[in-house]
């Protein structure tokens, strides 16, 4: 999190979520129709960058690792499976509802407050006779007025009047009393209003399979996995028996997920459809610990790697007492968002749970067997789980930035730019001829457009003046751009025929450089 205001940051957030929009990173979903909550669509520069992350993760854990293997499953998940996991019975979040504006809030995300709370048993209207009776109370912090009190009571009651043309100022309040009360979080922060009891709130999303069911049949009931890792699981003994690995060995996966989440927030931090990038890494139980050391290590390199600095990461070393009771060791890398320090992965070393709950809900043997020592044994497991959408939007939180530069004329402006590790940026290089009413300069822009485009995303712009289109790719991200001028075309000479003016982004340096050679620059700096 930066070191700004609460306000500067929320002021950030802001234009980063509109420039994601303007640019075409990231759409709400289904925005022309008032959106659907919790889902987002990735914008032409969001599916790039999104894929270069997805691509990058799987050639380091997958491509260039022996010991690991990659799985594609079904996001449809058989009801077995999440009954033996424990999701179907247990996969849920405390909720609790304001019993004023209706707001459905997380009821161990409520921060504790203490004031006055303001008890009232019911209320009445004496010209038309009507009451209410019906426990409510309204918390007054220190220094709130006691009538803002009364006042919410009575907009609570007025909500079962019949007749709606009675003011709620009219409204008389029954057996008012008060409390001092501290630390609670029986009241909404954002209105003081009483909260219902908190009730478990089953994440999944469940779903009907098949012409013929009816809401009757229960075996029709499947569910959208809730997590990709569950498959790695059911499929552990076909990948073994068909890839013939040994112990230590990992299955790699990235899909969609997908959580009914409460309270969906923070632009795609919390989405109720998303997508995670899931290592289940199997191993001999005494090699567990090491190894959720050496997974910490090795994902924390790969965050640098695309660009996002160790300096704005935080590991949290799970406490006893707070990890899943199955598990020995927990890590959770936490990324420094301008809303908050909050979890991008998590690595946690699971024991033989996962197999063993299988194992026993399927009747099938999730053993291995050791051909050296001639031993069977049910594989631990350490598994590295991160958030594809939650890294993207790190990425982007990240590469943000406002720099004061002074163009040719000594005039200061402020230029937005995103810093994105070439690795992972969605466009590689802009192609810009310096005029587009000069067929030669166009017609040797489309050549090296030809000549890089199957290695890489390029863009071609011929609009504006150069410097409007170095800034339009400082914007997206675009690591260099390339101008093809009267040098270019042999107008001046031979000396500099066939070179174009490379400009890099962060420095925004030129340098001049042979077409020929264009390609293995790029790529050099891009892989
Ligand atoms: P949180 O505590 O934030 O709800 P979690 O601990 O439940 O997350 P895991 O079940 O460990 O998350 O899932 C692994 C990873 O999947 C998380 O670290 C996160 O990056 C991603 N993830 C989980 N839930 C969501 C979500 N609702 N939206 C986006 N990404 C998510």
């Amino acid at each position: 999190m930066s070191d700004a205001s609460p306000e500067k940051n929320t002021a950030l957030m802001e234009k980063i979520v509109s420039l994601c929009k303007r640019r075409g990173f990231i759409f709400q979903s289904a925005e022309i129709y008032g959106g659907l909550n919790g889902c987002w669509d990735y914008g032409p520069l969001g599916a790039e960058l999104k894929r270069n992350l997805k691509e990058y993760w799987w050639r380091k854990n997958v491509q260039e690792r022996e010991d690991i293997l990659g799985l594609d499953g079904s996001i449809l998940t058989h009801q077995a499976v999440l009954k033996a996991s424990g999701h179907v019975g247990g996969f849920s979040d405390p909720m609790c509802d304001c019993l004023l504006s209706k707001a459905r809030l997380r009821a161990d995300q409520i921060e504790p407050q203490s004031g006055t709370a303001y008890w009232f048993t019911g209320a009445s209207h004496a010209e038309s006779g009507w009451s209410v009776e019906r426990e409510y109370g309204v918390l007054a912090m220190a220094g709130d007025d006691e009538n803002k009190a009364r006042k919410t009571a009575r907009q609570y009651y007025a909500q079962f009047l019949s007749d709606k043309q009675i003011s709620p100022k009219t409204l008389e309040l029954i057996g008012e009393r008060t409390e001092v009360v501290t630390e609670t979080t029986r009241f909404n922060p954002e209105n003081g209003s009483l909260l219902t009891e908190a009730r478990a709130f089953n994440l999944m999303f469940q779903t009907r399979m098949g012409a013929s069911s009816d809401d009757s049949d229960e075996s029709s009931i499947a569910y959208l996995r809730p997590e990709t890792a569950q498959s790695i699981f059911v499929q552990f003994k076909n990948v073994l028996d068909s890839s013939r690995v040994k112990l230590p060995f990992g299955i790699a996966q990235i899909g969609k997920s997908f959580r009914n989440e409460i309270n969906p927030r923070n632009f795609t931090f919390r989405s109720r459809e998303f997508e995670q990038m899931e290592i289940e890494f199997f191993c001999r139980p005494e090699d567990g610990l090491r190894l959720t050391d050496e997974w910490l290590e090795r994902r924390l390199t790969f965050y640098e790697e695309i660009g996002i600095p160790r300096e704005h990461l935080h590991v949290l070393d799970i406490p006893d007492g707070e990890r899943a009771f199955y598990s020995q060791k927990t890590y959770d890398i936490e990324y420094e968002f301008p809303f908050g320090i909050q979890e991008l992965e998590g690595i946690a070393y699971r024991s033989d749970y996962d197999l063993g709950v299988h194992q026993k809900g399927s009747g099938k043997s999730m053993e291995y067997f050791d051909e050296e020592t001639k031993e069977k044994l049910l594989p631990h497991v350490v598994e590295p789980s991160a958030g594809c959408d939650r890294t993207v939007l790190a990425l982007i939180c990240e590469a943000y930035d406002e720099e004061t530069v002074t163009d040719e004329k000594g005039k200061e402006e402020i230029r937005t730019v995103m810093h994105f590790s070439p690795r992972i940026a969605p466009i590689k290089v802009g192609i810009f001829p310096l005029l587009k009413n000069k067929p030669e300069l166009v017609d040797k822009a489309r050549e090296i457009q030809r000549l890089l485009s199957p290695f890489m995303n390029v863009f071609y712009d011929e609009t504006a003046a150069i410097g409007r289109r170095y800034r339009r790719q400082d914007e997206v991200g675009t690591p260099y751009c390339v101008t093809v001028d009267f040098d270019t075309i042999g107008e001046n000479g031979e000396e500099l025929k066939d070179t174009v003016t490379l400009r890099e982004r962060d420095s925004m340096k030129q340098e001049r450089i042979p077409i020929a050679k264009l390609r293995e620059f790029l790529l050099d700096r891009i892989h």
